[in-house]
């Protein structure tokens, strides 16, 4: 017998599992909805990112559903060989028009929508300037491009303009930043950063996957809610979000979304959506339209669980949006406190490094539109009990 020459991957396991981080996957046995089961226990869910509850809205499971009887389960090939169905298309010209730029082209998830992207629209020869907490997939595809890549401390407008003065003249460069952070649900600096961009003529993207359906008038983003519309060149956005269904999406220029047609590798050599996730977020972009009070429920739950969450004296960090995370320090300790809360009924995800620094664990929560007062009470309930008996906050 050969001895197993994977031998390394089950010792990295153990080694996890030693340091109390490793994760079994929780599975879901019901609907992504606010009370729901996860590993056969009824749990308050703030751990989705379905901010607006659309993952189960009846509009976008119709509509779905009646796509998967007119046109069929699969699209069949890429977009560019057989795979571009009207339905594609429509879903398109109605981001466009929601995020008032020329044109959109949408792409299977929001992670290769950035990797996709940024890979395609540097080289080697170029720089790309990047907020130090900005998305994986935003790192990736950096890394795919060859370009330079010089990352800025978060949110820190000054050090980027250091960087951006040590830059050797005359290479292209990107300035690029998540919207709203994922981890800590605190906003970039756009309107600075805007300026920064101008002032040395960068390319400036904005990753707003958490701010979609969230932020600005009826859920158009961070760019709408900071009001610099016509200075972000490169807008992505997600699909699998607040939106409720999978995707993610470039809003631009059309000579943008044409480039990205022909390098874009995502769009070129992997498979287009089913038609019914494009009929569904189709009907998300309606309900965003005619239902605007679901994202004032969803900050008024917000505000609510943040200011319980402060009163009882736990580490909130910087969060200006529905994500809160609960900052503990230390991995294990973030882990504990997220298998407690599992135990007293709140599933609140334990995350830790790599995923976030390594002395900045947390639990993070996530509201939504669809939680009742009642379920956050008895989730804040949760985090006191758990939160004083493991010694987090005070008696
Ligand atoms: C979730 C997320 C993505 C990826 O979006 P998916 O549609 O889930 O692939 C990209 N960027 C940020 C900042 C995210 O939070």
């Amino acid at each position: 017998m050969r001895s197993d020459p994977l031998a390394y991957v089950a010792a990295e396991l153990e080694a996890l599992k030693q340091q109390g981080l490793y994760r079994p996957l929780r599975v879901l046995e019901d609907e992504q909805r606010p009370t729901t089961t996860f590993d056969h226990r009824q749990v308050v869910n703030l751990s989705s990112n379905n901010y607006l509850g659309l993952t189960t809205h009846p509009r976008l499971r119709d509509r779905a559903i009646e796509a998967v009887r007119r046109l069929g389960v699969g699209s069949g090939s890429v977009r560019t060989i057989a795979g571009t169905m009207d339905i594609h298309l429509e879903l398109e010209r109605r981001l466009a028009a929601f995020k008032q730029t020329e044109a959109v082209v949408v792409f299977q998830s929001g992670f290769t929508a950035n990797a996709g992207t940024v890979s395609s629209i540097l080289t080697k020869d170029d720089i790309v300037v990047s907020d130090e907490l900005n998305h994986a997939s935003i790192i990736d595809g950096a890394r795919l491009s060859r370009a330079t890549i010089k990352v800025f401390p978060h949110k820190d407008v000054d050090a980027a303009r250091q960087v951006l003065r040590g830059l050797p003249a005359g290479r292209r460069t990107l300035l690029i930043t998540d919207g709203v952070f994922s981890m800590d649900g605190d906003l970039a600096p756009l309107p600075d950063l805007c300026a920064l961009a101008e002032e040395f003529g960068c390319v400036m993207m904005v990753d707003d996957a958490h701010a979609s359906g969230v932020f600005g008038r009826n859920g158009r983003g961070t760019i709408d809610h900071f009001q610099v519309h016509g200075r972000v060149d490169v807008q992505v956005g997600t699909l699998s979000k607040a939106i409720g269904a999978l995707g993610g999406y470039v809003a631009g220029s059309r000579a943008l979304i044409e480039f990205l047609h022909h390098r874009a590798r995502p769009f070129l050599f992997s498979t287009s959506h089913p038609p019914a996730v494009a009929a569904a977020c189709i009907a998300a972009i309606d309900v965003l339209m005619e239902e605007p009070d679901l994202i004032d429920r969803l900050w008024s739950n917000t505000r609510f669980f943040k200011a319980g969450l402060e009163q009882l004296g736990f580490n909130t960090g910087a969060s200006e949006s529905p994500i809160t995370p609960v900052i503990v320090g230390d991995g294990a300790v973030a882990m504990r406190l997220s298998d407690r809360l599992f135990a007293a009924g709140v599933f609140a995800q334990g995350i830790a490094f790599p995923t976030v620094g390594r002395d900045k664990a947390r639990v993070r929560t996530i509201v939504t539109a669809t939680h009742t007062r009642a379920e956050l009470e008895f989730a804040l309930g949760a985090f006191a009990t758990v939160g004083r008996e493991l010694g987090i906050i005070r008696e």
